[in-house]
């Protein structure tokens, strides 16, 4: 029998932070031997009694020993059970990660998405066996609409960095279609999420980068000097972020698109994260021509590891004729697919990440025009008030003067060589997951923080609590900090190493030499 030691998670002298996680399975954070729980003989199958004749396999195929483990069933399940609940996830702690929107995700999404007709609907069924799917795309297209003001949307892109190929293809598709095709030039401020720059570079497009202004807005000299004179011929456009990565909203955010505009340019918004506005602004009145939604974030749909995603696109006029197909479409008295006339195709097979566009159905039926208008106050709310407990310690880079919209990014110096990083790992030992690090790029030491819409009060001051206690220990234990986390079943980790040279394979006693690098 292997021994495990139990012991209950440490906390910090002055601190009781909520560690659920590791509580969960206190042992594991001491014992080497989590994976050690192998017992020669230890069956946890019954298989029924063979009823067909038993046939001599090839012995090639055969072998001696598989070195799989030997447990009972309970154990197997306690042991991936107690792994799951290793992990932070937005059920289990507060996720205030810029720029990601990490909301409470209701439950009442995944039942609405497991719901057996949908769940068991195949793709290659003929359209009138999936009139109920198409009436729920097309009412999502319509939901859409309404919020946006745009008046076409599509439901392919599986993700937000798909949505903005799919854009910028199709503004590449309308340069072309009218013979302009010395537009090759996508301006973008330098405060951008960095899928912005590469799905233009994928498009053909060269990426051109536009400085923001002490204010942290676009500056706008140098966003006319791009637009004027021999340049206008070469703009094909502009892609934009507002609110910005900053978490500002660009005030003057009409000048821009009327100078992009005048010089034949078009105006992609990048809306991967829209809480801010929802239910208050459509962002088509202010002139953009065409945007994507991530509705696995501002629509709420779980996104952590980088699981399916839905980028919803929208366009105005000049470019609705392009979006990408097929997408739903009434005609008569049922629906149809329908691919728009100079589509610029098909991104994804069939119609889309259909599971995560249920969730965002249910979840804009579910609030109404008033719950998706609350959405965008709350978030706000939410923001501003964390900003402000923490504005002492942890100051804005920009915008510490305004309000900020749905996320902030601050500019810790706390001294004694504490870096932003040190911050966030010290984080974990409080129960929280670590805001968005390092970007935008433009600010210093970034710490960006969203606490969403969906955080109580008492979340938002727990967590206001842990950073001002992590200031104070920067000025009196800083070693505190540059070692952490400690409160985890791992310490810090070398992350250049974890990327380059990853450990993918358990290759203890148990594995029987089974898992040996081949
Ligand atoms: C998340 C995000 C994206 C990309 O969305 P994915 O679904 O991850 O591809 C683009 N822009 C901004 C501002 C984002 O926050």
């Amino acid at each position: 029998m292997m021994e495990l030691e139990i012991s209950p998670p440490e906390c910090p002298p002055d601190q009781k932070p909520v560690l659920r996680n590791a509580a969960a399975y206190p042992a594991s954070a001491k014992s080497p031997l989590l994976f050690e729980l192998s017992v020669p003989g230890r069956l946890g199958v019954s298989l029924p009694k063979c009823d067909v004749p038993e046939t001599p396999l090839p012995a090639a195929l055969l072998r001696e020993n598989l070195g799989l483990p030997e447990l009972d069933e309970g154990s197997v399940v306690r042991h991936f059970t107690a792994l799951s609940a290793k992990n932070f996830s937005i059920d289990g702690n507060f996720y205030p990660l810029g720029s990601c929107t990490m909301k409470y995700n209701p439950k009442m999404n995944e039942e609405a998405a497991s719901l057996r007709g949908w769940r068991r609907t195949h793709p290659l069924l003929p359209e009138t066996a999936v009139q109920g799917a198409l009436d729920l795309l097309y009412r999502l297209q319509e939901s859409l609409k309404a919020i946006t003001g745009f008046p076409a949307f599509s439901l392919q892109a599986a993700a937000g960095a798909q949505g903005e190929l799919a854009g910028a293809l199709m503004i590449r598709a309308y340069h072309r279609d009218r013979g302009d095709l010395k537009r090759k030039r996508i301006l973008i401020p330098d405060s951008a999420h960095g899928t912005n720059p590469a799905t233009c570079t994928m498009a053909g497009f060269t990426a051109e980068t536009i400085p923001s202004d002490a204010r942290g807005a676009v500056d706008m000299e140098a966003l006319i000097a791009a637009c004027a004179g021999e340049k206008a011929g070469t703009l094909a456009g502009l892609m934009i972020t507002n609110p910005g990565t900053l978490g500002l909203f660009e005030e003057r955010i009409r000048e821009i698109i009327a100078a992009v505009h005048r010089a034949g340019g078009l105006v992609y918004g990048d809306g991967a994260n829209m809480n801010a506005l929802i239910g208050v602004l459509k962002p088509a009145d202010l002139g953009f021509d065409v945007m994507h939604l991530n509705l696995h974030k501002t629509f709420s749909t779980p996104h952590g590891g980088g699981g399916p995603g839905a980028g919803a696109v929208g366009a105005g006029a000049l470019l609705a004729e392009y979006l990408p197909g097929p997408a739903a479409v009434r005609a008569g008295g049922a629906f149809t697919l329908k691919t728009p006339g100079k589509s610029i195709g098909r991104l994804k097979a069939f119609n889309g990440n259909f599971g995560v566009l249920v969730r965002a159905y249910a979840y804009i039926r579910h609030l109404g025009r008033e719950g998706i208008r609350r959405v965008a106050e709350y978030s706000v709310l939410n923001a501003n008030y964390l900003k402000h407990l923490t504005g002492g310690a942890y100051p804005p880079a920009y915008g510490a003067e305004r309000p900020c919209m749905h996320e902030f990014a601050a500019s810790p110096q706390l001294g004694n060589g504490v870096s932003t990083v040190d911050i966030a790992k010290r984080l974990i030992d409080y129960g929280f997951h670590p805001p968005t690090v390092y970007f935008p790029l433009i600010v210093r030491e970034a710490l960006m923080i969203e606490p969403t819409e969906t955080e109580t009060k008492e979340t938002l001051e727990a967590f206001a609590a842990a950073l001002l206690a992590i200031a104070a220990e920067a000025k009196n234990s800083p070693e505190l900090l540059k070692t952490a986390p400690h409160h985890t079943p791992v310490g810090r980790l070398d992350e250049t190493a974890a990327a380059r040279k990853p450990a993918l394979r358990y290759t203890g006693p148990a594995a029987n030499g089974m898992n040996k690098e081949i």
